[in-house]
């Protein structure tokens, strides 16, 4: 039995100087990690991939790979960067098959390396296997404990590779090991498996990552978000369900579990600011979720002021929503330059604040003058809002007015979002008043979690938190998120 990982020559070992949340970014902002997208029975599957991943580019920056298969061979092509810059025309042509996996990667710093990039892809006792995987698995620093104590060789640093091992080391044929394995996994996973003749789809028993279904003639398509399966003239079909596990082979679509669903909790970020405004979670439009966030923050925070500016473009939504709500005008008081991209070279405390200015403009004939409410949708250090604030004020407004629209964020994510320790999150350790004048607004307010859970449709009297994962505002963690007394958060993509 081999479990050997296949390593593409020319490994890219450069560090990124990367912008997430580490302590010397210019944005302390909160990092998704990764997005994936499958294909099953379509001849343009890699074509299809390459236009899905590009849709889902904003989850991760870093890395993006594809694998596909033809029923019996595997093509495949990972590289760093972003998608459009890993793959080619040719590239794209030399990967034949109906059948695809694919991915883009958001790392931390350390971990920025091409073995990591996703597929994974191995050799075991019964053929090819690509894993492509969203999410953070808590229990794998334990699995692949007992793992390498029992024999296995690890060839990245990614636990996502625990899932090849539990499922080469099993007796049962493909389908049974998949299920066994997912089921001893502890965390919140999307999960896409590849073997030469099958496609496994499967969610973690909270559906804590999103994961939906579309279809495009005869071809079943699984996305990350819905704006994905929209840029190829896909229908969305239904969001996969927690502990659910798909199986699509040759004799079709087969629906089982690997898991009970438990306590439903999907990813308030999602809807607060990873997901792309033209995506739907759980049927709802993201940016009309966001709308309703803004309105009903009005409702609870209302401030009176002469202009309402969304830090763009996550906020965007919320700003419209609060100025319709409050019947102040929105303006476009911040713009943001989509050309920066990633900066390679670690800046001076100096050229990081100019770094702000390169990322984000205030508009001075906008704000001059004005009283300003600037909608944000989190606060994680404090640095950035309050860089913000200041951008405003040297443009000459004349009071800022902060509202989040989102809970205090005051505890690390284990489900595969990138967050600082607990001690850095300044919610944690600030109270609100202390925390409006660290970043040097007139005022500050959070939106509350009822309002949160409203907004995004959701019912707390059918379903425990409305069926979300608030966990980093309130610090219910739907599993377990120590074992063997050793707290592992972040991504283990
Ligand atoms: S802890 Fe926060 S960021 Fe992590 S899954 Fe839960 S809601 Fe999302």
């Amino acid at each position: 039995m081999s479990d050997e990982l296949i390593i593409p020559q020319g490994l890219w070992t450069g560090d990124y100087y990367n912008e997430g949340t580490g302590k010397d970014d210019i944005f302390d902002t909160l990092k998704e990690e990764c997005g994936v997208f499958g294909v099953f029975n379509h001849p343009e599957a890699a074509s299809l991939s390459y236009y899905g991943l590009h849709a889902l580019q904003h989850r991760g920056e870093e890395s993006a790979g594809l694998c596909v298969s033809d029923g019996e061979d595997f093509n495949y092509h990972r590289g760093m960067g972003l998608v459009k810059e890993v793959f080619d025309r040719d590239k794209l042509l030399s990967l034949k098959g109906d059948r695809s996996i694919g991915h883009v990667r958001y790392s931390t710093s350390g971990d920025s390396r091409l073995a990591n990039a996703q597929p994974l892809i191995f050799k075991y006792r019964d053929g090819d296997l690509a894993v492509a995987t969203n999410g953070n698995i808590v229990n794998a620093p334990r699995i692949r404990h007992e793992l390498e104590q029992s024999g296995s060789i690890f060839q990245t640093t990614s636990d996502t590779e625990v899932i090849a091992h539990l499922i080469a080391r099993s007796s049962k044929d493909f389908v049974e090991a998949a299920k066994d394995a997912l089921g001893q996994l502890v965390g919140g996973f999307a999960f896409l498996l590849l073997t030469n003749d099958k496609l496994i789809v499967a969610s973690d028993p909270h559906g804590l990552r999103p994961l939906t279904m579309g279809r495009l003639g005869d071809a079943y398509l699984f996305s990350s978000e819905t704006c994905a399966f929209e840029v190829v003239g896909a229908e969305m079909v239904r969001d996969i369900q927690p502990g659910e596990m798909l199986v699509l082979d040759k004799d079709g679509l087969r629906e089982e579990r690997f898991a009970a669903p438990q306590r439903k909790a999907l990813c308030a970020m999602e809807y607060i600011y990873f997901s792309r405004p033209d995506s739907d979670l759980n049927g709802s439009n993201l940016h009309s979720s966001r709308k309703r966030m803004g309105k009903i923050m009005a409702q609870e925070s209302f401030v009176d002021a002469d202009i309402v500016t969304g830090v763009p473009d996550s906020s965007i939504s919320a700003a419209i929503g609060y100025a319709e709500q409050t019947g102040i005008p929105y303006e476009l008081g911040l713009i943001k330059n989509k050309y920066t991209g990633r900066t390679f070279i670690q800046p001076s405390q100096e050229l990081r604040e100019q770094g702000v200015k390169m990322k984000l403009s205030a508009v001075r004939r906008v704000v001059e003058g004005k009283r300003v409410v600037m909608i944000d949708d989190s606060i994680v250090r404090g640095t950035t809002s309050r860089r913000i604030v200041n951008l405003l004020r040297e443009v000459g407004a004349t009071e800022v007015h902060v509202r989040i629209t989102s809970p205090p964020f005051k505890n690390p994510c284990f489900y595969g979002i990138d967050t600082p320790d607990r001690g850095d999150l300044i919610a944690s350790y600030k109270t609100i008043e202390e925390i409006c004048r660290e970043i040097n607004a007139d005022s500050l307010q959070f939106l509350s979690p009822e309002g949160l859970i409203q907004a995004v449709g959701g019912d707390s009297s059918s379903e425990y938190k409305g069926g979300l994962c608030m966990a980093c505002f309130d610090n219910d963690y739907p599993t377990r998120t120590d074992f063997d007394g050793e707290e592992k958060f972040g991504c283990s993509c």
